[in-house]
């Protein structure tokens, strides 16, 4: 091992001092043990980037699941078992993570399906890894701490910039990696050396992707709005022609490529406004730019989304040509707007704004500035006092309200009790 193979030092400084603890931590029960462990995977790749990354992946020559155990007693950790794959998880009451697993080796007995698994080397568990820069390990024994084991080139190839795999029929065996792939291009600004590439398109003609089922294709889809250049990800993704192949209710045309490039501009702006808000709804909502409301239903089956979801989407679908055209409307006034779009979650108002034009962008932005400033001096307890119980028709006349204020037509708690109890009378037919 080269001096500069030895990451025991960098790890000290890289990692929060919790997570280096507890890897020395690990290493120590390991020789006690007798059993061989190595740290594996992205946490490796990211120390070598000089990135912090806690994901902590534990593979151990022998019985991992025993060594599982025996950790779990010494840190008090709850642990969940997955007996199958030989593989622990342990959740630290500090609130750290371990994956423990036997070293491995995987077959699949066909295409996309998932694998038959059966224990082996070190060596074997990293040749069934997805990429060369994924395929790193680091030896925690005493006699092999920190050292780097890199049978593969995973190190030239991170030092490079490549995304690499470790054999022809990667792809064949586990179409779900191309979009991990494709996920590391743009984390890292890497490229996908040419032989890799041609597998990965390979693999899409042969219609292996089709193969996966939907519940993995959906995990790796929602990694993907995880990333920060999830546009560029979808971007290339649509090139190689992947999104047709699996949610073929999506249209990604040059317009959503473009909308989903402006998501992050203008969500530097809109969070002045609108808080919290939920990114990944965002550009779920511009991906079904193009659905209609049949294939927005097909979505929300398919993908069984949170309610939130579901009736975002809807809303939106249903809603927004009749939106597009009052927003076009001149004089529409922030009480205008706020009958049109004041019920949308934050996430719809955000995809209007980026669905606009410059005109009706303004109208909305005025909205939202008259909406941020307005303060409401009177409350739900006050209408309790005056006799209305809490409920949609208690709501109903706060909007009023909020309505003539933000149309300046109201200024003081004075106003806004007058005008409250004005109503009240009327709806009593006093
Ligand atoms: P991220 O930073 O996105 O979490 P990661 O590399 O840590 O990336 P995980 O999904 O946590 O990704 O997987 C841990 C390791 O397991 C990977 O580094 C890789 O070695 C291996 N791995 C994960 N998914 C696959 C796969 N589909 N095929 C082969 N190996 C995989």
């Amino acid at each position: 091992v080269h001096e500069e193979d030895n990451l025991w030092e960098k790890m000290r400084a890289v990692l929060p001092s919790p997570v280096f603890y507890l890897i020395e931590q690990i290493g120590s029960y390991g020789d006690r043990e007798c059993v061989r462990v190595y740290l594996v995977g992205g946490l490796v790749r990211d120390l070598l980037l000089g990135i912090p990354n806690v994901d902590l992946d534990v593979v151990v020559e022998g019985d991992g699941l025993s060594f599982a155990r025996v950790l779990a007693e010494t840190f008090r950790a709850k642990i969940s078992l997955h007996e199958k794959f030989s593989t622990a998880t342990l959740y630290l009451p500090d609130g750290l993570k371990v994956d423990v697993a036997t070293a491995r080796t995987e077959y699949y007995e066909f295409p996309a399906a998932l694998p038959v698994v059966e224990t082996g080397s070190l060596k074997q568990d990293l040749y069934r890894r997805d990429f060369t820069i994924n395929a790193m390990a680091v030896g925690l024994n005493q006699d092999t701490r920190g050292h780097l084991v890199d049978f593969f080139c995973g190190k030239s190839d991170l030092e490079q910039g490549i995304i690499k795999v470790l054999y022809n029929l990667s792809f064949v065996e586990d179409p779900t990696r191309i979009m991990r792939g494709i996920r590391f291009v743009h984390r890292y600004g890497f490229r996908m050396e040419p032989e890799t590439k041609k597998f990965a398109l390979q693999a899409l003609e042969q219609g292996l992707m089709e193969k996966v089922s939907f519940s993995r294709l959906k995990e790796e889809f929602m990694l993907i709005l995880h990333e920060e250049n999830f546009a560029l990800i979808l971007e290339n993704l649509k090139e190689m022609g992947l999104w047709e192949r699996i949610f073929p209710e999506w249209t990604i045309s040059e317009e959503v490529i473009k909308l989903l490039k402006e998501i992050p501009p203008t969500w530097s702006w809109v969070k002045e406004y609108l808080a919290p808000l939920d990114l990944n709804l965002v550009i779920l909502l511009v991906l079904c730019h193009h659905c209609s409301e049949m294939q927005i239903r097909t979505l929300n089956e398919k993908f069984s989304w949170s309610k939130l979801y579901r009736s975002a989407l809807e809303k939106i679908s249903w809603n927004k040509e009749r939106i597009f055209q009052e927003l076009a409307t001149n004089s529409l006034s922030p009480s205008g707007v706020f009958s049109l779009i004041g019920d949308l979650p934050a996430e719809a108002i955000v995809y209007l704004i980026l669905v606009s034009d410059c005109r009706q962008r303004k109208v909305i932005r005025n909205y939202l500035e008259a909406k941020k400033n307005l303060f409401m001096h009177i409350s739900g307890e006050d209408l309790k006092c005056l006799g209305v119980k809490p409920g949609p028709r208690m709501k109903q006349l706060l909007d009023r309200v909020r309505k003539e204020r933000l149309d300046g037509n109201l200024i003081s708690r004075a106003d806004e009790m007058t005008y409250v109890k004005a109503l009240i009378q009327r709806e009593r037919g006093d």
